[in-house]
């Protein structure tokens, strides 16, 4: 006999579902680990086979650090970079003119600042998520499955060879191409970016060898320029520090790569192009970069909702960004800590129609504030988490000091505290407490 420890009406007590998650990308990895720990069954879908993950960094601050320990991920795997510093150089002379220190970082948020390899990363969540220790059930991966169509009300997914599966509960962890969001009925607001991004790999072995700087021993993430202009360089250091994984920004007028595929490639001239005047050590680096590769850039205004029935969206299916505040995959962690939140037998509000009308209360606003501010800080590096403290720097300026986005709103951000108070009005206050009821007797 199912036992309930409180009554809360309306709804449903909290039970295991059988969840399938569209999307097999860092954001979907990400959510399968939460709600696999959460007590559900989850089966992932994946149109891919992965072999196509991208070489570049991706950096995961302490936000994202702090779920992926909540989550017992074995984070050694990532061989990341353990940061210490930003440091922003002036564009001709290579001179830092800003430093934000990191080097007590980890003291002050509890969780360090790690630039991972974004196959290290993804492999080190696919691990996790499918591993028969942890807890919860090891989740299902099936690959080479593309989702085409999807029933909203009862979570029936149609494939592209029109095989069919149908769960309790759908999420779209599908990108920034996102099917599902269009089948929840989002209409996308979007236009090219001002700016354009080339990224290329440099190793630290060939660029020390030519007498090069050995960037990697900074153990930071590197910045030229970026002062109200749309001209950026941003390094990043991952496999401990033998990749060097470059992010090249320039007015899109010099070079338009808004309609090319990510698996399109590029030369170093292309490369080299904008940077007449950059400093003559980080174009050395340029010269030799490989697997350079355009990124394109689109600003997408926030989404009217992100849930619709039994289905929701998440990661850059639901708040793509641009990539200079850091926080994709950060942003793409914390909204699958929230989905595994309210669904677990803490704070479950009783339906999943609920449970995603929550998430989507808890989630799109701080996804979209991170989301303007990271477009804010396309034009202006003041505006970037840990510059934007920097308001001793003579160079500082932002747009909106309210509007700023800060380290502190970031790391010490409480997610439980947030989705209490956003507890569906006129429930019960039990689950204000917070306990939700549960069945299955676990
Ligand atoms: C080159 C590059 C560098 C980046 N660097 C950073 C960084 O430094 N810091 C940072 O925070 N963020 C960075 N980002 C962004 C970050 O990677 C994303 O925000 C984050 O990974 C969340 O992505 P996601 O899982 O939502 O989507 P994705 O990683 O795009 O994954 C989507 C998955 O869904 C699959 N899929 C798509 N359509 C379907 C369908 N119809 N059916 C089934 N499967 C489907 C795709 O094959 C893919 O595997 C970077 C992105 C790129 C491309």
């Amino acid at each position: 006999m199912p036992s309930a420890t409180n009554t809360l009406q309306p709804g449903e007590a909290w039970r295991h579902l059988d969840i399938a998650v569209v999307g097999g990308g860092i954001g979907g990895l990400a959510v399968s680990i939460s709600l696999r720990r959460a007590g559900h069954k989850v089966t992932i879908y994946e149109r891919a086979d992965f072999a196509g993950e991208v070489g570049a960094s991706i950096s995961c601050a302490a936000n994202g650090v702090k779920w992926l320990r909540e989550w017992e991920v074995d984070i050694a795997k990532g061989d990341g970079v353990y940061l210490r510093q930003l440091i922003n150089r002036d564009w001709e002379s290579g001179e830092p003119v800003s430093v934000y220190d990191l080097n007590d970082y980890e003291e002050k948020w509890g969780h360090p600042y790690y630039m991972f390899h974004r196959q290290d990363m993804h492999k080190m969540l696919m691990d996790t998520a499918l591993q028969s220790e942890g807890a919860g059930t090891p989740v299902k991966l099936i690959v080479n499955h593309k989702t085409v169509d999807l029933d909203t009300e009862n979570g029936t997914i149609t494939f592209h060879d029109g095989t069919k599966a149908q769960h309790e509960a759908v999420i779209g962890a599908d990108g920034i191409g996102s099917n599902i969001r269009k089948l929840i009925g989002i209409q996308v607001e979007k236009r090219p970016a001002d700016s354009s991004c080339l990224h290329a790999n440099v190793t630290t072995e060939q660029a020390v060898k030519l007498g090069l700087p050995d960037y990697s021993k900074d153990s930071a993430i590197e910045y030229w320029g970026g002062h109200h202009t749309f001209n950026k360089i941003v390094l990043s250091p991952c496999n401990s520090g033998t990749l060097l994984s470059y992010y090249c920004f320039f007015p899109r007028e010099k070079g338009d790569f808004s309609e090319q595929k990510w698996d399109a490639s590029s030369t170093v001239e292309d490369l080299l192009a904008p940077y007449p005047d950059l400093d003559r050590q980080v174009l050395g680096h340029l010269g030799i970069g490989q697997e350079i590769r355009p990124w394109r850039l689109w600003v997408h205004e926030p989404y009217s909702h992100w849930q619709k029935g039994v289905a929701c969206i998440m990661g850059d299916a639901a708040h793509p960004m641009m990539p200079d505040q850091s926080q994709g995959a950060c942003m793409a962690i914390e909204d699958s800590a929230a989905l595994g939140l309210v669904f677990s037998k803490d704070l479950y509000p009783g339906s999943v129609r609920e449970a995603l009308k929550l998430y989507e209360s808890v989630r799109h606003p701080r996804a979209t504030k991170v989301q303007a501010a990271s477009a804010r800080a396309r034009e202006n590096i003041h505006e970037r988490i840990g510059f934007s403290d920097n308001t001793d720097n003579p160079l500082y300026k932002v747009k909106d000091e309210q509007k700023k986005l800060t380290i502190t709103e970031m790391n010490s951000y409480d997610m439980r505290e947030d989705i209490r108070s956003k507890w569906p009005e006129g429930w019960p206050a039990s689950a204000n407490g917070v306990t939700a009821n549960v069945i299955n007797g676990n």
